[in-house]
């Protein structure tokens, strides 16, 4: 049975009692869980002894109000879920567990956060880096784990763990996709049945295109409103809005 911790005061001491000497690993989570979530648990669970994984729904990471609203938010199935991959804990605290200063400290990167996602959504990396830091000093984490998918956020992670010195290791995980190729995401569930076809030519316009602007091209003319398509640092970078949702994803080049 996977036991859920609200607080991290609770969480701390388990870590200083129970869990003393026991190797830890950490999958943060927004829920809504997927295949993709299930995959880093798998990972976690071979290369350590206890399995943690976190829900919150960060707000300081949302710029738009209305992606926060709508955010799926299906508990019950994802307790089942963790439940039946196997997770021995889940952390889910609430936002004044989180915030108990109400956002007046931050963590902030002032270089490849303000590109990518980061030009088109003002703070939001400096949300995900804030609450990634609080769940790794609450959890005390070995090694956390963060899907490939968040290219971009995986990168800032994994710098800002190396920058402060943190305990945990950051293992990145590949991309899990469905068979039509298209990256899983909690934000798929939200795609209107009559766009969802079209979702899977995300990846194949950054896969089968020449260029970074040719893939914005092809997309456009599919009907995806682009916000960037970009290679950068050997993999091919790319966020669209099919309708009101917005999807990204990252190949290799
Ligand atoms: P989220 O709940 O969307 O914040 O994602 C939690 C973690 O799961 C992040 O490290 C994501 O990169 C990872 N993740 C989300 N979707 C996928 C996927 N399709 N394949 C692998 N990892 C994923």
């Amino acid at each position: 049975m996977t036991k859920v911790v609200r607080s991290p005061a609770a969480w701390q001491r388990l870590r200083a009692s129970a869990l003393r000497g026991k190797s830890v690993g950490f999958v943060p989570t927004m829920g809504a869980l997927h295949a993709g979530h299930l995959s880093l648990l798998r990972r976690s669970k071979r290369e350590n002894g206890v399995t943690v994984a976190s829900i919150f729904v960060n707000p300081t990471q949302f710029n738009d109000k209305k992606d926060l609203e709508k955010y799926p938010r299906p508990l019950a199935q994802d307790l089942a879920l963790l439940n039946s991959a196997g997770a021995d804990y889940l952390f889910l605290p609430d936002f004044r567990a989180m915030y108990p200063d109400g956002y007046r400290y931050k963590v902030t990167e002032n270089d490849l956060s303000r590109a990518l996602c980061g030009a088109h959504r003002p703070g939001h990396f400096d949300g995900v880096l804030t609450v990634v830091m609080k769940l790794l000093n609450i959890i005390g984490a070995d090694r956390a784990y963060f899907g490939e998918k968040d290219y971009q956020q995986y990168l800032l992670v994994k710098g800002m763990a190396e920058a402060f010195f943190l305990r945990a290791k950051i293992i990145p995980c590949p991309t899990v996709r469905e068979k039509s190729g298209l990256a899983l995401s909690s934000r798929n569930a939200l795609l209107p049945p009559k766009l969802k076809p079209l979702a899977p030519e995300l990846r194949r316009a950054l896969v089968e295109s020449s260029s970074a602007r040719a893939a914005a091209k092809t997309l456009a003319r599919k009907g995806f409103k682009v916000d960037y398509v970009e290679d950068r640092l050997g993999r091919r970078f790319a966020a669209a809005y099919l309708g009101t949702v917005r999807l990204i994803d990252n190949v290799k080049i």
